[in-house]
């Protein structure tokens, strides 16, 4: 087989090491912190986890519990709690360096301890009835694990959250609370439920709210009618409940400007920990890749240094250094991530949506580089992108969070040219041909167009964050900085092309 052309003998990546030394850069000068996530990466590497070959029965049953209880002692939601119950709430770093270490490890404890921090603990400890909430609270510095779950979504609506059919009734003492839930992380197994539920009585703004189950009504009230054999994120467990549940009148949990405040801040506060778990797994995926790569030898040669092999480990590398800036931004200039201003709601967007579009992508490049062997069920090529593949879709699938994007920047230019709206956050094309690609008006776009120009600002603000990070050398900037323009000469181009909902709309019958 002829083997000149396709090798290569070095590329344009930065020989500096991509996202090794855990999280070195995050626990910098802060000594407890570091021994902290030392202990746990340790434990962590330690344990044996559930994976792709693991029974169905075993998630059923609660597996989940018997994994949080390996690393509790570590205390892996400590970032999350009040600091009167001992925990460090607002510590970003602690936050971020935590999702990034566990979901190095093992993607779906990374994402089972960010739902219990971001969409148990943090709505719990800001809008519960006080008494109540350190009640419950509380019970994450028992010795074994307490285990709390967020119920939103339904069967006939997820995304439309708001024609959720859950339906409160007024009674004596309280509330009657009765619906079907679905896809609620830890289903059958949570001791404590947050239910999300409508009021017909009450005004139109608290028509929406969160009602913080008791938590012995969790065996009584939550009937479990199916368990689902999810696709992956073992030992999560999800299913559809059914639930008949009665309430104490402090269990409704209500910001002081309603429901769609109330729900916009969980969302933001969660969405802006994407950084940590989408870091931290694509750091994993990296270190596979190379490991693989470097190994296995084609026509006597790494793998590593096919052309085209070391593109996709490119693809990758820029994939740690996007998800790095985030963390480093998240930590240093977001500020609070428990009590989230509105000005950082427009970069939790682009945490989420890019951070777990890169999620995926370096997934599918590592399942490709591993070959067969990445199909195998205990590899993690292919299992990878079936644990990444749901965070596209859940807390606001993607492409509506690059519509609200791209909608936000077209409102704030109503004459602005592409290049124009772009140079807001900071971009300006290194190339000729990218710069004549942003050189037209976008004044009216269809949805699809929005979504094309929301991923393109995510790409430049995603590079002004990498701009600004302590730990990312003169050459990772100049290679993501390649990297972010190949991106958004890509997304002009199509953007030109199928935009403005002529050129690529289905055609409609005459
Ligand atoms: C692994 C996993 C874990 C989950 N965990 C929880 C949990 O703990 N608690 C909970 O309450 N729910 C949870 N969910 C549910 C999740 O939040 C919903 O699946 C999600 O909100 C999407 O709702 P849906 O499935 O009804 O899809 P739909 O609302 O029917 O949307 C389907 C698709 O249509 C497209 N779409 C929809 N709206 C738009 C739009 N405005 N613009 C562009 N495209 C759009 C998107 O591609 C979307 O993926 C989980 C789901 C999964 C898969």
């Amino acid at each position: 087989m002829e083997k000149s052309l396709a090798f290569v003998s070095g590329t344009k990546t930065p020989s500096e090491s991509f996202g090794s030394g855990p999280t070195d850069w995050i626990t910098q000068g802060c000594e407890t912190l570091k021994e902290r996530i030392n202990n746990l990466d340790e434990r962590l590497e330690e344990i044996s986890l559930p994976d792709h070959t693991t029974d169905q029965s075993a998630v059923e049953g609660g597996l989940i519990r018997s994994v949080f209880a390996d690393v509790w002692d570590c205390e892996p939601l400590r970032a999350y709690l009040p600091a009167t119950l001992g925990g460090e709430v607002d510590n970003a770093a602690h936050v971020i360096a935590t999702l990034d270490t566990v979901a190095f490890h093992h993607l779906p404890l990374g994402l089972a301890v960010a739902l219990q921090g971001a969409l148990f603990i943090r709505p719990v400890s800001l809008f519960a009835e006080p008494s109540r909430a350190t009640e419950v609270l509380s019970r994450f510095n028992e010795p074994t694990p307490f285990i709390g779950g967020m119920m939103m979504t339904e069967p006939q609506c997820g995304t439309d959250l708001f024609a959720a059919e859950t339906a409160v009734e007024h009674t004596k003492g309280g509330y009657r609370i009765r619906g079907q839930k679905h896809w609620s992380g830890m289903t059958g197994h949570a001791d404590c439920w947050l239910v999300f539920a409508k009021d017909e009585d009450a005004s139109r703004r608290q028509r929406f709210s969160y009602y913080l189950a008791p938590v012995e009504s969790s065996r009584e009230g939550f009937e479990v009618q199916e368990y689902y054999r999810a696709h992956g994120l073992c030992p999560i467990p999800y299913g559809r409940t059914k639930l008949d549940v009665e309430l104490p009148e402090n269990a409704v949990m209500r910001g002081d400007g309603g429901y769609p405040s109330v729900v916009a801040s969980i969302l933001q506060g969660s969405r802006l920990t994407t950084a940590g778990i989408a870091h931290g797994f694509i750091r994993r995926i990296l270190a596979e890749a190379t490991a693989h790569t470097d190994a296995r030898t084609v026509f006597g040669n790494p793998l590593s240094q096919l052309d085209q092999v070391a593109s996709r480990l490119d693809r990758i590398r820029f994939a740690e250094l996007v998800t790095r800036g985030m963390c480093e931004y998240t930590i240093n200039e977001v500020g609070s991530l428990h009590n989230v201003s509105a000005a950082s709601r427009g970069c939790s967007r682009i945490m989420k949506a890019l951070g777990t579009d890169l999620m995926c992508d370096s997934a599918t490049n590592l399942a490709l580089l591993q070959g067969s062997i990445g199909f195998c069920e205990r590899a993690m090529g292919f299992g990878a992108l079936a644990d990444s593949h749901p965070f596209r879709i859940f807390e606001g699938p993607n492409d509506m969070l690059y519509d609200q994007i791209g909608g936000d920047a077209l409102r704030r230019n109503q004459d602005g040219s592409l290049g124009d709206i772009l140079a807001e956050r900071s971009f300006t094309p290194r190339t000729a041909g990218v710069g004549r690609l942003l050189d037209c008006k976008v004044e009216e776009l269809s949805q699809r167009g929005r979504v094309l120009l929301g991923r393109a600002l995510s790409f430049a603000e995603a590079l002004r964050w990498i701009r600004d990070a302590r730990s990312v050398t003169p050459a990772q900037l100049e290679f993501a900085s390649e990297h972010v323009e190949v991106e958004v000469g890509q997304l002009a181009l199509s953007l030109s092309m199928f935009g403005c909902g002529g050129v690529g709309a289905t055609p409609q019958p005459d």
